[in-house]
Protein backbone atom coordinates (compact mmCIF):
# COMPACT_ATOMS: atom_id res chain seq x y z
CA UNK A 1 0.00 0.00 0.00
CA UNK A 2 1.09 3.60 -0.83
CA UNK A 3 2.35 6.15 1.95
CA UNK A 4 -0.76 8.36 0.76
CA UNK A 5 -2.96 5.78 1.18
CA UNK A 6 -1.97 4.75 4.24
CA UNK A 7 -1.98 8.08 5.65
CA UNK A 8 -5.72 8.74 4.21
CA UNK A 9 -7.22 5.62 5.63
CA UNK A 10 -5.40 6.91 9.30
CA UNK A 11 -6.45 9.94 9.01
CA UNK A 12 -10.15 9.64 7.14
CA UNK A 13 -11.76 6.13 8.27
CA UNK A 14 -13.24 6.68 11.56
CA UNK A 15 -10.35 4.36 14.06
CA UNK A 16 -13.37 2.18 14.91
CA UNK A 17 -13.87 1.40 11.35
CA UNK A 18 -10.14 0.51 11.22
CA UNK A 19 -9.88 -1.78 14.11
CA UNK A 20 -13.42 -3.79 13.39
CA UNK A 21 -14.20 -6.54 10.46
CA UNK A 22 -16.63 -7.08 8.46
CA UNK A 23 -19.34 -9.63 8.94
CA UNK A 24 -17.80 -12.77 8.70
CA UNK A 25 -18.92 -15.44 5.39
CA UNK A 26 -17.36 -18.61 5.36
CA UNK A 27 -16.29 -19.91 2.08
CA UNK A 28 -18.69 -22.46 0.99
CA UNK A 29 -17.56 -23.94 -2.12
CA UNK A 30 -18.21 -27.83 -2.97
CA UNK A 31 -19.34 -27.92 0.26
CA UNK A 32 -22.76 -29.32 2.35
CA UNK A 33 -23.80 -25.85 3.23
CA UNK A 34 -25.14 -26.20 6.57
CA UNK A 35 -24.00 -22.51 8.12
CA UNK A 36 -26.35 -20.14 7.39
CA UNK A 37 -29.97 -20.82 8.43
CA UNK A 38 -30.68 -20.95 4.92
CA UNK A 39 -33.96 -22.85 3.89
CA UNK A 40 -32.02 -25.89 1.78
CA UNK A 41 -34.73 -26.55 -1.09
CA UNK A 42 -35.09 -24.62 -4.29
CA UNK A 43 -38.02 -23.42 -6.27
CA UNK A 44 -39.41 -26.32 -8.09
CA UNK A 45 -38.07 -26.88 -11.93
CA UNK A 46 -41.83 -25.29 -12.88
CA UNK A 47 -41.78 -22.39 -11.05
CA UNK A 48 -38.07 -21.73 -11.62
CA UNK A 49 -39.04 -21.60 -15.44
CA UNK A 50 -42.41 -18.90 -14.90
CA UNK A 51 -40.16 -16.96 -12.26
CA UNK A 52 -38.17 -16.44 -14.85
CA UNK A 53 -40.66 -14.98 -17.97
CA UNK A 54 -41.99 -12.89 -14.84
CA UNK A 55 -38.29 -11.49 -14.29
CA UNK A 56 -38.01 -11.02 -17.74
CA UNK A 57 -40.76 -9.11 -17.87
CA UNK A 58 -39.76 -6.88 -15.43
CA UNK A 59 -38.83 -3.28 -16.67
CA UNK A 60 -35.49 -2.67 -15.16
CA UNK A 61 -34.85 0.94 -16.79
CA UNK A 62 -37.13 2.50 -13.85
CA UNK A 63 -36.73 2.46 -10.57
CA UNK A 64 -38.38 0.86 -8.08
CA UNK A 65 -42.23 2.12 -7.74
CA UNK A 66 -45.61 0.88 -7.78
CA UNK A 67 -44.86 -3.18 -7.18
CA UNK A 68 -43.09 -1.90 -4.06
CA UNK A 69 -46.38 -1.02 -2.33
CA UNK A 70 -48.26 -4.18 -3.65
CA UNK A 71 -45.20 -6.26 -2.09
CA UNK A 72 -46.12 -4.45 1.28
CA UNK A 73 -49.60 -5.25 1.39
CA UNK A 74 -48.66 -8.97 0.05
CA UNK A 75 -46.57 -9.15 3.08
CA UNK A 76 -48.84 -7.72 5.18
CA UNK A 77 -51.44 -10.05 4.01
CA UNK A 78 -49.28 -13.06 4.48
CA UNK A 79 -48.13 -12.03 8.31
CA UNK A 80 -51.49 -11.28 8.81
CA UNK A 81 -51.17 -8.09 10.17
CA UNK A 82 -54.22 -6.07 11.61
CA UNK A 83 -55.22 -3.04 9.51
CA UNK A 84 -54.01 0.34 10.22
CA UNK A 85 -50.48 -0.94 10.89
CA UNK A 86 -47.36 -0.25 9.29
CA UNK A 87 -45.02 -2.17 6.98
CA UNK A 88 -41.82 -0.94 5.97
CA UNK A 89 -39.19 -2.88 3.77
CA UNK A 90 -35.09 -3.20 4.71
CA UNK A 91 -32.83 -4.73 1.90
CA UNK A 92 -32.88 -8.25 4.72
CA UNK A 93 -33.67 -7.54 8.05
CA UNK A 94 -29.91 -6.78 8.32
CA UNK A 95 -31.00 -3.22 6.97
CA UNK A 96 -33.46 -2.73 9.10
CA UNK A 97 -31.44 -3.23 12.03
CA UNK A 98 -28.95 -0.94 10.85
CA UNK A 99 -31.67 1.93 9.81
CA UNK A 100 -32.99 1.65 13.21
CA UNK A 101 -29.76 2.21 14.94
CA UNK A 102 -29.91 5.52 12.18
CA UNK A 103 -33.09 6.66 13.55
CA UNK A 104 -32.60 6.22 17.42
CA UNK A 105 -28.99 7.50 17.54
CA UNK A 106 -29.37 10.36 19.75
CA UNK A 107 -26.33 11.43 21.85
CA UNK A 108 -25.78 8.73 24.39
CA UNK A 109 -27.84 6.42 22.95
CA UNK A 110 -27.51 2.50 23.94
CA UNK A 111 -29.08 -0.49 22.61
CA UNK A 112 -29.31 -3.84 24.54
CA UNK A 113 -30.18 -7.51 23.51
CA UNK A 114 -29.41 -10.88 25.45
CA UNK A 115 -26.35 -12.61 24.36
CA UNK A 116 -25.28 -14.91 22.78
CA UNK A 117 -27.24 -13.64 20.49
CA UNK A 118 -27.29 -12.47 16.79
CA UNK A 119 -24.66 -10.07 15.87
CA UNK A 120 -25.98 -7.63 14.13
CA UNK A 121 -27.30 -5.52 16.97
CA UNK A 122 -23.85 -5.26 18.40
CA UNK A 123 -22.78 -4.26 15.36
CA UNK A 124 -24.99 -1.74 14.36
CA UNK A 125 -24.92 0.11 17.14
CA UNK A 126 -21.06 -0.04 16.66
CA UNK A 127 -21.29 1.13 13.49
CA UNK A 128 -23.24 4.24 14.20
CA UNK A 129 -21.41 5.08 17.54
CA UNK A 130 -24.12 4.17 19.89
CA UNK A 131 -23.69 1.97 22.98
CA UNK A 132 -24.23 -1.63 23.02
CA UNK A 133 -25.27 -3.54 26.40
CA UNK A 134 -25.28 -7.52 25.99
CA UNK A 135 -27.10 -9.05 28.92
CA UNK A 136 -26.00 -12.52 29.47
CA UNK A 137 -28.27 -15.21 29.00
CA UNK A 138 -28.42 -18.39 31.83
CA UNK A 139 -26.15 -21.05 31.44
CA UNK A 140 -29.51 -23.11 30.18
CA UNK A 141 -29.92 -20.17 27.69
CA UNK A 142 -32.91 -18.44 29.10
CA UNK A 143 -33.39 -15.05 29.54
CA UNK A 144 -32.47 -13.83 33.05
CA UNK A 145 -34.77 -11.48 33.95
CA UNK A 146 -34.03 -10.20 36.79
CA UNK A 147 -30.13 -9.25 35.33
CA UNK A 148 -32.51 -8.25 31.73
CA UNK A 149 -34.92 -5.89 33.99
CA UNK A 150 -31.43 -4.05 36.25
CA UNK A 151 -29.92 -3.50 32.84
CA UNK A 152 -33.34 -1.53 31.49
CA UNK A 153 -33.29 0.73 34.65
CA UNK A 154 -29.37 1.19 34.32
CA UNK A 155 -29.17 1.92 30.71
CA UNK A 156 -32.74 3.30 29.55
CA UNK A 157 -31.96 1.60 26.60
CA UNK A 158 -33.15 3.51 23.18
CA UNK A 159 -34.05 -0.12 21.90
CA UNK A 160 -34.26 -3.38 23.16
CA UNK A 161 -34.06 -6.53 21.10
CA UNK A 162 -35.48 -10.02 21.35
CA UNK A 163 -34.93 -12.55 18.35
CA UNK A 164 -37.59 -15.18 19.17
CA UNK A 165 -36.11 -17.31 18.65
CA UNK A 166 -32.52 -16.43 19.36
CA UNK A 167 -29.77 -17.18 16.87
CA UNK A 168 -27.81 -19.35 17.89
CA UNK A 169 -29.96 -20.77 20.36
CA UNK A 170 -32.50 -21.22 18.38
CA UNK A 171 -35.00 -21.62 21.60
CA UNK A 172 -38.01 -19.07 22.33
CA UNK A 173 -38.31 -16.82 25.41
CA UNK A 174 -40.55 -17.09 28.56
CA UNK A 175 -43.41 -15.14 27.63
CA UNK A 176 -44.45 -13.87 30.83
CA UNK A 177 -40.50 -12.45 31.07
CA UNK A 178 -40.96 -11.03 27.55
CA UNK A 179 -44.18 -9.07 29.04
CA UNK A 180 -42.24 -7.69 31.78
CA UNK A 181 -39.23 -6.44 29.69
CA UNK A 182 -41.48 -4.72 27.05
CA UNK A 183 -43.63 -3.24 29.98
CA UNK A 184 -39.79 -2.02 32.04
CA UNK A 185 -38.46 -0.70 28.18
CA UNK A 186 -38.35 3.35 28.08
CA UNK A 187 -37.69 2.70 24.35
CA UNK A 188 -38.51 0.66 21.46
CA UNK A 189 -38.53 -3.22 21.47
CA UNK A 190 -37.87 -5.04 18.67
CA UNK A 191 -38.97 -8.77 18.28
CA UNK A 192 -36.70 -10.22 15.59
CA UNK A 193 -38.89 -12.90 13.82
CA UNK A 194 -36.77 -13.79 11.45
CA UNK A 195 -37.32 -17.88 12.51
CA UNK A 196 -40.99 -17.66 12.53
CA UNK A 197 -41.68 -20.09 9.74
CA UNK A 198 -40.09 -22.93 11.85
CA UNK A 199 -41.58 -21.10 15.26
CA UNK A 200 -44.10 -22.68 17.56
CA UNK A 201 -45.39 -19.31 18.92
CA UNK A 202 -45.22 -15.71 17.35
CA UNK A 203 -45.39 -12.28 19.15
CA UNK A 204 -47.62 -10.81 16.42
CA UNK A 205 -51.47 -11.15 18.33
CA UNK A 206 -49.86 -9.73 21.44
CA UNK A 207 -47.42 -6.59 19.38
CA UNK A 208 -50.75 -4.54 18.68
CA UNK A 209 -50.83 -4.19 22.25
CA UNK A 210 -47.70 -2.47 22.94
CA UNK A 211 -47.60 0.85 21.34
CA UNK A 212 -43.48 0.84 21.56
CA UNK A 213 -43.02 -2.90 20.29
CA UNK A 214 -41.66 -3.43 16.56
CA UNK A 215 -41.99 -6.43 14.71
CA UNK A 216 -39.53 -8.00 12.39
CA UNK A 217 -39.66 -10.76 9.93
CA UNK A 218 -37.78 -11.70 7.05
CA UNK A 219 -38.06 -13.93 3.84
CA UNK A 220 -34.60 -15.23 3.90
CA UNK A 221 -35.35 -18.44 6.15
CA UNK A 222 -38.49 -19.05 4.63
CA UNK A 223 -36.71 -19.37 1.51
CA UNK A 224 -35.18 -16.39 -0.33
CA UNK A 225 -32.25 -15.93 1.61
CA UNK A 226 -30.79 -14.36 -1.99
CA UNK A 227 -33.51 -12.27 -2.55
CA UNK A 228 -32.51 -9.97 0.46
CA UNK A 229 -36.28 -9.22 1.66
CA UNK A 230 -37.14 -8.12 5.61
CA UNK A 231 -39.80 -6.03 6.70
CA UNK A 232 -40.68 -4.33 9.78
CA UNK A 233 -44.37 -3.74 11.53
CA UNK A 234 -45.73 -1.90 14.41
CA UNK A 235 -47.95 1.51 15.17
CA UNK A 236 -47.81 3.29 11.78
CA UNK A 237 -46.37 6.35 13.04
CA UNK A 238 -43.38 5.23 14.55
CA UNK A 239 -43.20 3.09 11.49
CA UNK A 240 -43.13 6.01 9.44
CA UNK A 241 -40.37 7.45 11.30
CA UNK A 242 -37.97 4.61 10.96
CA UNK A 243 -38.66 4.93 7.40
CA UNK A 244 -37.45 8.32 6.48
CA UNK A 245 -33.93 6.77 6.73
CA UNK A 246 -34.85 4.25 4.37
CA UNK A 247 -32.04 4.54 1.68
CA UNK A 248 -34.43 5.74 -1.31
CA UNK A 249 -35.33 2.30 -3.72
CA UNK A 250 -33.68 0.34 -1.29
CA UNK A 251 -35.63 -2.65 -2.96
CA UNK A 252 -34.65 -3.52 -5.97
CA UNK A 253 -37.60 -4.59 -9.05
CA UNK A 254 -36.52 -7.74 -9.28
CA UNK A 255 -36.13 -8.80 -5.89
CA UNK A 256 -39.23 -7.31 -5.48
CA UNK A 257 -41.33 -9.24 -8.31
CA UNK A 258 -38.95 -12.34 -7.02
CA UNK A 259 -40.46 -11.75 -3.45
CA UNK A 260 -44.21 -11.28 -4.86
CA UNK A 261 -43.88 -14.34 -7.08
CA UNK A 262 -43.07 -16.75 -3.88
CA UNK A 263 -45.74 -15.44 -2.00
CA UNK A 264 -47.97 -16.25 -4.45
CA UNK A 265 -47.02 -19.93 -4.26
CA UNK A 266 -47.08 -19.44 -0.06
CA UNK A 267 -47.85 -23.08 0.15
CA UNK A 268 -44.79 -24.59 -1.71
CA UNK A 269 -42.76 -22.57 0.96
CA UNK A 270 -45.08 -23.84 3.61
CA UNK A 271 -44.65 -27.76 2.78
CA UNK A 272 -40.60 -27.25 2.70
CA UNK A 273 -41.12 -25.87 6.36
CA UNK A 274 -42.34 -28.43 7.22
CA UNK A 275 -40.34 -31.08 5.70
CA UNK A 276 -37.33 -28.87 7.88
CA UNK A 277 -39.16 -29.34 10.90
CA UNK A 278 -39.85 -32.88 10.73
CA UNK A 279 -35.91 -33.09 9.87
CA UNK A 280 -35.16 -30.78 12.98
CA UNK A 281 -36.53 -33.40 14.92
CA UNK A 282 -35.12 -36.50 13.55
CA UNK A 283 -31.32 -34.97 13.81
CA UNK A 284 -32.52 -33.64 17.33
CA UNK A 285 -32.61 -37.13 18.02
CA UNK A 286 -29.53 -38.36 16.25
CA UNK A 287 -27.88 -35.93 18.18
CA UNK A 288 -29.27 -37.27 21.35
CA UNK A 289 -28.65 -40.66 20.60
CA UNK A 290 -24.88 -40.14 19.99
CA UNK A 291 -24.53 -38.88 23.59
CA UNK A 292 -24.55 -35.02 22.93
CA UNK A 293 -26.26 -31.76 24.17
CA UNK A 294 -28.42 -31.09 21.71
CA UNK A 295 -31.28 -27.86 23.07
CA UNK A 296 -34.67 -28.05 21.99
CA UNK A 297 -34.99 -26.24 18.83
CA UNK A 298 -37.82 -23.70 17.01
CA UNK A 299 -35.84 -22.25 14.38
CA UNK A 300 -33.88 -24.18 11.63
CA UNK A 301 -30.70 -24.84 13.94
CA UNK A 302 -29.57 -26.92 16.39
CA UNK A 303 -27.08 -25.69 18.92
CA UNK A 304 -25.22 -29.02 19.86
CA UNK A 305 -22.28 -29.03 22.50
CA UNK A 306 -19.25 -31.51 21.70
CA UNK A 307 -16.25 -32.40 23.25
CA UNK A 308 -14.02 -30.93 20.96
CA UNK A 309 -15.74 -27.97 18.73
CA UNK A 310 -12.54 -27.21 16.59
CA UNK A 311 -12.12 -31.08 15.77
CA UNK A 312 -15.75 -31.77 15.09
CA UNK A 313 -15.73 -28.29 12.79
CA UNK A 314 -12.50 -28.98 11.28
CA UNK A 315 -13.11 -32.74 10.84
CA UNK A 316 -16.45 -31.67 9.53
CA UNK A 317 -15.06 -29.71 7.03
CA UNK A 318 -12.74 -32.22 6.20
CA UNK A 319 -15.86 -34.14 4.94
CA UNK A 320 -17.40 -31.67 3.18
CA UNK A 321 -19.97 -29.88 5.54
CA UNK A 322 -19.92 -26.86 6.43
CA UNK A 323 -21.24 -25.44 9.86
CA UNK A 324 -20.98 -22.76 12.40
CA UNK A 325 -18.44 -23.08 14.74
CA UNK A 326 -19.84 -20.58 18.01
CA UNK A 327 -17.67 -21.97 20.36
CA UNK A 328 -15.80 -18.61 20.88
CA UNK A 329 -18.76 -16.17 20.14
CA UNK A 330 -19.75 -16.29 24.27
CA UNK A 331 -18.51 -18.14 27.16
CA UNK A 332 -21.89 -19.85 27.44
CA UNK A 333 -21.16 -21.59 23.80
CA UNK A 334 -18.02 -23.19 25.26
CA UNK A 335 -18.32 -26.28 22.76
CA UNK A 336 -20.52 -25.78 20.74
CA UNK A 337 -21.48 -25.91 17.39
CA UNK A 338 -24.73 -24.50 15.18
CA UNK A 339 -25.96 -27.03 12.71
CA UNK A 340 -28.15 -25.64 10.33
CA UNK A 341 -31.36 -28.18 8.73
CA UNK A 342 -30.45 -29.17 5.54
CA UNK A 343 -32.18 -32.22 3.10
CA UNK A 344 -32.79 -35.38 4.70
CA UNK A 345 -29.14 -36.58 2.62
CA UNK A 346 -27.69 -33.19 3.74
CA UNK A 347 -28.50 -33.90 7.22
CA UNK A 348 -27.68 -37.52 7.11
CA UNK A 349 -24.03 -36.46 5.83
CA UNK A 350 -23.76 -34.08 8.31
CA UNK A 351 -24.48 -36.42 11.16
CA UNK A 352 -22.11 -38.97 9.67
CA UNK A 353 -19.38 -36.25 9.20
CA UNK A 354 -20.29 -34.92 12.88
CA UNK A 355 -20.22 -38.52 14.64
CA UNK A 356 -16.65 -39.69 12.68
CA UNK A 357 -15.39 -36.47 14.68
CA UNK A 358 -15.95 -37.52 18.17
N1 LIG B 1 -32.30 -11.72 12.67
C1 LIG B 1 -31.76 -12.86 13.08
C2 LIG B 1 -32.08 -13.34 14.48
C3 LIG B 1 -30.89 -13.58 12.27
O1 LIG B 1 -30.34 -14.71 12.72
C4 LIG B 1 -30.60 -13.10 10.97
C5 LIG B 1 -29.66 -13.78 10.00
N2 LIG B 1 -29.16 -14.97 10.26
C6 LIG B 1 -31.18 -11.91 10.58
C7 LIG B 1 -32.03 -11.24 11.43
C8 LIG B 1 -30.86 -11.27 9.24
O2 LIG B 1 -31.60 -11.82 8.23
P1 LIG B 1 -31.71 -11.16 6.79
O3 LIG B 1 -30.85 -9.94 6.74
O4 LIG B 1 -31.27 -12.22 5.86
O5 LIG B 1 -33.16 -10.80 6.64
Amino acid sequence: MSATLDRLIATRIRQDVQSTHAYAIQDSRGMVKLDAMENPHRLPPALQKELGERLAAVALNRYPGDRIDELRAALAKHAQLPEGFGLMLGNGSDELITMLAMACDVPGATILAPLPGFVMYAMSAQQQGLKFVGVDLTPEFELDEQAMLDAIALHQPAIVYLAYPNNPTANLWNDATIEKIVAAAPGLVVIDEAYQPFASRSYLDRVTKHEHVLLMRTLSKFGLAGVRIGYMMGPAQLIAQVDKVRPPYNVSVLNCEAALFALEHEDVFAAQAAQIKSERERVQAALREMGLQAWRSDANMILVRVPDAARSFEGMKARKVLVKNVSKMHPLLAGCLRLTIGTPEENTQMLSALQSTL
